[in-house]
């Protein structure tokens, strides 16, 4: 190589490498360049033939050779150290790769298959049907969702696109999530707004109001079972005031039938028709006197009698059909008072015991009566417990009254955490539960409520600096279609007994011999 060579070669290195022509690159280069020409007199390595191989080896795809395995091979060349170095690097490179075989067409195909097979089975297995879900009558999302689909029906998936639609997806589903809770909070804004001035709004209605009013206190606790209970009462509220409404129309149209007969029966005593009628009478009687003979007589007598008859008919009828009406309008009235009793008996707030915030006697016996037409409905079991604490009066005497009662309250937190949400609890006496358990058979009750005294064991409750150990007793019966909720607490109460008898800290279910 001339100097002249050397040069041109130089400027050209550095021209490629986008290097300054200053002296410091222009050693480096020569040096290199000397130190290749050296190491390549065995190999006469060149850039100028190396490189082509290299990138026609690059873009092939050689059977058993992944282009991750490409990358990294190639990048550890370009480590290897000077320029001749990775010369070298490369050209072995190169002939490695050339010693490959082909990869054929159905088998180059085979790695972005799997990739995409994994791929769409993820969005398939997973997040389409989060998706579908999330975003279900989303018109938007339902096209970026098929989108999806068609990206991942390529061979090889474009995953920067991919990721772009999924990302869209989730802003949507966040948007989403923000509208449904916007909109529920409205609707709670709208009902408390609602529940708060309802004395003033149902003026005419007085109980609505209250109602809405004890119905808001149900809100607030934040209690899910609590607002159920809420919803379920004021539900049962209305159905019963729509039915009061239809006595209330049937007792008003009897008092229009009773007023209209009042009214016609008045018109037939009027003075003009009435007289009428007795005019006819006199008259007749008069001829009769005056008649100068028998078959005149009987003639006059008969038509007087049919007269008077028929005048006596219209009378009969009337009263006939006053008296029925009256009948009618006494029958509706009663049913109108009788619901109106009802009624004022259904307060929401008088359902609850005020120190344990359970149901009461009255708020069982209509979450009985709710729950058992279920069950009768759709031929399900509820099971119902009847529980009462172990020695309590010995937690009275021991702590106080007081401590008995943070007992009695702790307990119920306790039953209404470690039992299903849709199970009811009712405060049923002084230290007596009850408990309805829709779709429970007795014998899962019994295994549930045997947990929850586990757990009841296991803690002793703190009651102030006190820990008091606490337990129950419990008996379990099946409700079986027909019984009262009485009835079946009799049976519940039997198998308590046995189980207090037993040695307490128990529960049974009731047997049939109990029965
Ligand atoms: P057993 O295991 O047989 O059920 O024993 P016990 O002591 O629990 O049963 P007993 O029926 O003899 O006593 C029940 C006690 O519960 C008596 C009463 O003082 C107490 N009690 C009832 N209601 C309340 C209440 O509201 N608060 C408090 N602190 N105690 C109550
Ligand atoms: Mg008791
Ligand atoms: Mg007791």
């Amino acid at each position: 190589m001339t100097s002249q060579d050397l040069a041109s070669v130089i400027l050209q290195q550095l021209a490629e490498r986008g290097l300054a022509p200053d002296p410091d690159n222009y050693r480096m280069l020569y040096e290199e360049l000397v130190a290749g020409k050296k190491e390549s007199n065995s190999s006469s390595a060149k850039w100028s033939e190396v490189l082509p191989q290299f990138i026609a080896q690059w873009e092939r795809c050689q059977l058993g050779l992944s282009h991750l395995q490409k990358l990294q091979q190639r990048q550890q060349a370009l480590q290897a150290g000077n320029p001749t170095q990775i010369l070298h690097a490369l050209q072995g490179l190169a002939m490695r790769w050339a010693a490959l075989p082909d990869r054929p067409m159905e088998n180059s195909s085979q790695e972005p298959a799997i990739a995409s097979t994994t791929l769409s089975s993820i969005w398939h297995r997973g997040l389409a049907a989060g998706f579908q879900v999330g975003l279900a009558g989303d018109k938007l999302a339902q096209e970026g969702m098929q989108r999806i689909e068609e990206l991942l029906q390529a061979k090889e998936p474009n995953t920067e696109l991919l990721i772009q639609e999924l990302r869209k997806l989730w802003v949507q589903m966040d948007h989403r999530d923000e509208k449904v809770h916007e909109i529920q909070d409205y609707y709670q804004k709208t009902l408390l707004l609602l529940t708060s001035s309802a004395r003033e709004l149902f003026e005419k209605e007085p109980w609505l109001g209250q109602e809405l009013e004890a119905l808001r206190q149900f809100f607030d606790e934040a209690n899910p079972a609590q607002a159920q209970m809420g919803y379920e009462n004021l539900k049962d509220l209305l159905c019963r005031q729509e039915q009061r409404l239809g006595a209330v129309q049937e007792a008003d149209q009897a008092l229009q039938e009773l007023l209209r007969l009042v009214f016609e029966y008045l018109a037939s005593l009027d003075e003009g028709n009435c007289g009428q009628d007795y005019q006819e009478l006199f008259r007749l009687s008069e001829q009769i006197q005056q008649a100068e003979d028998m078959q005149q007589v009987q003639s006059l007598a008969r038509e007087l009698l049919e007269r008077s008859q028929a005048l006596q008919d219209k009378l009969h009828q009337s009263h006939d059909a006053l008296r029925k009406a009256r009948l009618h309008l006494e029958n509706a009235q009663r049913r109108l008072q009788s619901l109106e009793q009802e009624i004022c008996q259904l307060h929401l707030l008088v359902h609850e015991d005020p120190l344990t915030k359970t149901l009461n006697r009255r708020g069982l016996l209509l979450a009985f009566e709710r729950e058992s037409a279920r069950a009768n409905r759709q031929s399900q079991a509820l099971a119902i417990a009847l529980l009462d604490l172990d020695h309590f009066k010995k937690v009275n005497d021991r702590y106080g009254h007081e401590a008995g009662d943070q007992v009695l309250q702790q307990v119920s937190l306790f039953l209404q955490q470690g039992l299903r949400n849709t199970d009811i609890i009712a405060r049923y006496g002084g230290e007596e539960f009850v408990i309805l358990m829709p779709a429970t058979t007795a014998q899962k009750a019994v295994e549930v409520l045997q947990r929850v005294l586990r757990q009841l064991l296991e803690a002793p409750l703190q009651i102030g600096k006190h820990q008091i150990p606490t337990s129950f007793s419990a008996g379990v019966a099946a409700y079986e279609p027909g019984n009262t909720l009485e009835n079946t607490l009799t049976l519940a109460d039997r198998a308590l007994y046995a189980a207090k008898r037993a040695g307490r800290q128990r529960v049974f279910l009731s047997t049939p011999k109990e029965r």
